[in-house]
């Protein structure tokens, strides 16, 4: 019998984003008993730094919308890789979630007659998102903790997952510790749900918390899984350049949807330089008729600038590497212009961006409702993750669940702004209700005591050694090689040399050196990271190089087309029997017709 203190459940979530918080509601409201662990405090996950807001076909703005038309916006701008009948439950069921949250007590923006304002949006045709100012994840997480509390969800704070434990085959629970004290627990459980969210602190400029060392994607992928896309990397066009301290925190595509521009050092509106062959028709080609399309007018085509990240971010490289950058090493992003067409536009500015305008008063001492921002792209989202079934969101493992952005397949190649917070409550919603529906079909597993011992006893390693490597010089020279070697721009070479850099840096972590004793420790948690975000790395590194081409995030200089070739499958990894990460092309499966015929339709 385990001497760690063991808590009992029908099922566990492991994060409490929106994707975590939306599983563990549904999972209460089927039945089960519900514990649900986070490292960080409640309230602090990362959706709540979501900005722009969450997509949804409800046609409040433009009543040309439709799910259709959000389908095929999304599996546009994933360059067709998405798992179709995730994209297709997605646009089908984001207006519901978002009307269900409106319910539990979500304050949106408003349209002049009462209805959910929704605004434009990079790769959205039509204005999509619902939003509240630029805090939609803040208000998301209220209104979803509020609601959870109702539901009797037991909620574990500040416990970190190191091991998913398995009976057999099957999942039966988790082996974690609590961070302020160091000491080990056991969660038992008939399924679990993983819903940790992404890996940015895998990179040097990330708009993303401490918290995304990847941490769902290696459990689960230690456990068995497979992970999918991990060679798509979302760099988001627009993260603050300077000051140094802050660089890569993310200035949101809202700032562009309300109109803001894109300007080199020359002053010139690069975007209309270089609009894609299948975006053409739906871009406007003037500067006129892209302001038209931001203030309404139904018969203009969407401006230059929301265009999809991936090709922003690459137009952004393209300038700085020509000698049109800012004297930080961005571009400037405008938004003070707008007041030649607003009335009161700085206070239009700042009543749309409050966030945008008080982040930059106090972290660079620049008013945006006079002044241009420097912008360069940031680490943002991984659209690779853990591979699941897209109805009921179970991996290959059996009662392992997965959602949010530690989830792949709905994103595809490229992520859509908005379409993150809409996939959590989509996707959270069916994850929460299949992991209890499994739960009830299925009996107790058994702990192994021994796979326990053994787990404890490795991660305690760092304090039995006299010396050694420093956990936090490893991460570093890891982040260093990453943002270097498999950033926005690849080839072959470059990213050989990382993945041998990879092997290198799995070797020093076997020798990491940690001094005091487990109690809040945060030398000893950066030991335990690095095994994430190490497994990340190699996932993404060995992914990329297998792709050799250019496809949404991953742009190959040594392969810069697209090839029709690698549109067929997904890459796939799975820990192989020796431990070693192996590789596969997973066939996409073949598209219903009725699908197929909307995506013909619309172009
Ligand atoms: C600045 C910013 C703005 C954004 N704006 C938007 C937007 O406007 N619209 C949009 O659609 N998307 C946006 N995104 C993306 C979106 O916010 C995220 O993709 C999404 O919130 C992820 O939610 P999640 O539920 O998957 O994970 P998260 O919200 O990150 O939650 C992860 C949870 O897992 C827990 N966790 C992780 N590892 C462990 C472990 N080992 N043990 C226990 N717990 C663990 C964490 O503590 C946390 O509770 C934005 C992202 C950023 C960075």
């Amino acid at each position: 019998m385990t001497q760690y203190q063991t808590f009992e459940h029908d099922v566990i979530v492991i994060g409490a984003g929106g994707a975590g918080l939306r599983a563990a509601i549904e999972a209460s409201a089927n039945g089960a008993s519900v514990g649900l662990i986070c490292k960080s405090l409640l309230g602090k996950a990362h959706t709540v730094m979501a900005e722009g807001g969450m997509a949804a076909a409800m046609a409040n703005v433009d009543d040309r919308d439709s799910w259709r038309v959000h389908f095929a916006d999304t599996m546009r701008g994933g360059q067709y890789l998405n798992n179709w009948r995730m994209a297709e439950l997605h646009a089908k069921e984001a207006p519901s979630r978002v009307r269900e949250l409106e319910a539990w007590g979500a304050v949106f923006d408003r349209t002049k007659d009462g209805k959910i304002l929704q605004r434009n949006f990079g790769g959205h045709r039509y204005p999509r998102l619902a939003h509240v100012g630029d805090r939609t994840g803040l208000e998301m997480i209220r209104t979803l903790q509020d609601h959870g509390i109702h539901q009797g969800v037991e909620v574990y704070m500040e416990v970190t997952v190191i091991t998913l434990l398995k009976d057999g085959d099957r999942i039966i629970g988790a082996l974690a510790y609590d961070r302020e004290r160091g000491r080990f627990k056991i969660f038992k459980a008939k399924a679990v749900v993983m819903a940790t969210g992404g890996i940015g602190r895998a990179y040097k400029i990330s708009s993303n918390s401490w918290e995304y060392t990847g941490d769902g994607h290696s459990l689960a992928y230690h456990a068995g899984a497979e992970l999918m896309d991990m060679e798509f990397v979302q760099f988001h066009p627009t993260g603050m350049v300077y000051p140094p301290s802050v660089r890569g925190i993310l200035v949101t595509e809202g700032v562009r949807g309300e109109g803001g521009v894109l300007r080199n050092s020359e002053g010139r509106r690069f975007m209309f330089d270089d609009i894609p062959d299948n975006y053409k028709a739906q871009t406007a080609d003037n500067e006129d008729e892209g302001w038209r399309y931001v203030e309404g007018d139904k018969n203009a085509r969407r401006p230059p600038e929301l265009l999809t990240r991936d090709h922003v971010a690459r137009c952004i490289v393209h300038e700085v590497k020509a000698g049109r950058g800012t004297p930080n090493g961005g571009v400037y992003l405008d938004i003070a212009w707008i007041k030649e067409k607003v009335p009161n536009g700085a206070e239009h500015i700042k009543k749309k961006l409050p966030s945008m305008y008080h982040q930059f008063k106090q972290l660079a001492d620049l008013d945006i409702t006079t002044t241009p921002m420097e912008v360069g792209p940031t680490t943002h989202y991984v659209m690779g993750g853990i591979r699941v079934d897209g109805d009921t969101q179970m991996s290959s493992v059996p009662g392992l669940f997965a959602a949010g952005e530690c989830a792949a397949g709905l994103h595809g190649a490229n992520r859509l702004g908005g379409n993150s917070l809409s996939d959590l409550v989509v996707f959270g919603k069916r994850a929460g209700e299949f992991a209890a529906k499994f739960a009830k079909e299925n009996g107790d597993g058994k702990i192994n005591d021994e796979e326990v011992a053994y787990a404890t006893k490795q991660v305690l390693q760092p304090f039995n050694r006299t010396g050694g490597e420093n956990p936090f010089q490893i991460q570093h020279d890891l982040q260093e090689m990453m943002q270097d070697l498999v950033g926005i721009v690849r080839t072959g070479d470059e990213m050989i040399q990382a993945r041998d850099g990879i092997e290198k840096l799995w070797n020093r972590t076997d020798n990491t050196f940690v001094s005091g004793n487990v109690e809040f420790n945060p030398g000893w948690h950066t030991s335990l990271d690095l095994i994430n975000l190490l497994t990340v790395s190699e996932a993404i590194t060995l992914s990329a190089i297998e792709r050799k081409e250019s496809r949404g995030a991953q742009f190959r200089e040594d392969y810069p087309a697209k090839d029709p070739e690698y549109g067929k499958f997904n890459i796939v990894v799975k820990k192989d029997s020796d431990e070693t990460m192996k590789l596969s092309r997973v066939p996409m499966k073949e598209m219903s017709s009725e699908l197929k015929a909307i995506i013909e339709e619309m172009g």
